[in-house]
């Protein structure tokens, strides 16, 4: 078996090399892969193992992944025609058995929107297919394709362990402010945002004019070099309250502010935090 797999392995690198047609993209049984030669090795060696010790899931997996490319993050777009899998390096290049798995995850969720697509029609809601019930089915999906494959047990329980919370993570648009996170961050900073729009919309023009995308993170603080400005927020912050949240947010695009404005004259950041004050009394107040 082992045997097989290498020369097959060494052929598609051969035939990648040497044919300058297939340098970028060749086709694994049906399913398009594109992307370096390291990559399409990798993940053929990936979908080589599925297809001989666990043949039905990987009928699953060509029926709901038609493209697998390499790129900057994981991600399944179930729209896209071909549905196609992107696959960052890091996930690929872990090993064989957890690139595969890891296709066999996105393979479910892309299942999963396609289920819900054909008993209910289009648009299909996000917690059809990627919030945290889905990830709770694709992941034991990827476990069990896993398993059947061999992986090694400490791989296994890697997946086990897997913050389902952050696997959850994903993008939402508030008037115009990229807000990334869970699916309990995007509603915590959504209500403190909606408080300010409600309460202060003055304030929160402002906010958005100074802050483009809020991102929960280990550790709040403001990037304002970034393109839009980011802020990114801790747990502690945005879970305390919702107005405390809010008072964050206003405090944050203050520096922001600052920070602009300085930079517009001398080039390097400014401080100042009086105006979180008043903001978060003004919050509190009207809550
Ligand atoms: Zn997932």
């Amino acid at each position: 078996m082992q045997k097989t797999k290498k020369v097959s392995l060494f052929l598609i690198l051969f035939i990648s090399i040497f044919t300058k047609a297939l340098a970028g993209g060749t086709t694994y049984f049906g399913i398009e892969i594109i992307g370096d030669v390291e990559f399409i090795v990798q993940v053929s060696g990936a979908l080589e193992v599925i297809e001989a010790k666990a043949p039905q899931e990987f009928s699953l997996i060509k029926q709901y992944i038609g493209r697998i490319r390499q790129g900057e993050r994981d991600e399944m777009d179930a729209h896209n025609i071909p549905l196609t899998l992107t696959l960052n390096d890091t996930t690929v290049f872990y090993s064989s058995t957890w690139c595969a798995g890891s296709i066999a995850h996105d393979a479910y969720h892309s299942k999963l929107h396609n289920d819900y697509k054909e008993s209910h029609g289009e648009p299909v809601p996000d917690n059809a297919w990627t919030m945290l019930a889905a990830e709770k089915k694709s992941l034991k999906y990827q476990i069990e394709v896993m398993r059947k494959i061999n992986a090694p047990p400490e791989e296994i329980k890697e997946a086990e362990l897997i913050d389902l919370t952050k696997l959850s993570a994903r993008e939402v648009i508030y008037s115009g402010i990229d807000i990334i996170g869970d699916e309990k961050f995007i509603a915590q900073v959504s209500k403190a945002l909606g408080v300010v729009e409600a309460l202060s919309p003055q304030d929160f023009s402002f906010i958005k004019r100074y802050i483009g995308k809020i991102e929960q993170s280990e550790r709040s603080g403001m990037v304002s070099d970034d393109i839009p400005p980011k802020f990114k927020l801790a747990d502690r912050t945005a879970f305390h309250s919702v107005t405390w949240c809010a008072g964050s947010i206003a405090h944050d695009a203050y520096h922001s502010k600052l920070y602009d404005d300085y930079k517009k004259v001398h080039g390097a950041p400014g401080h100042d935090s009086n105006w979180t004050l008043q903001k978060e009394e003004k919050e509190c107040l009207k809550y």
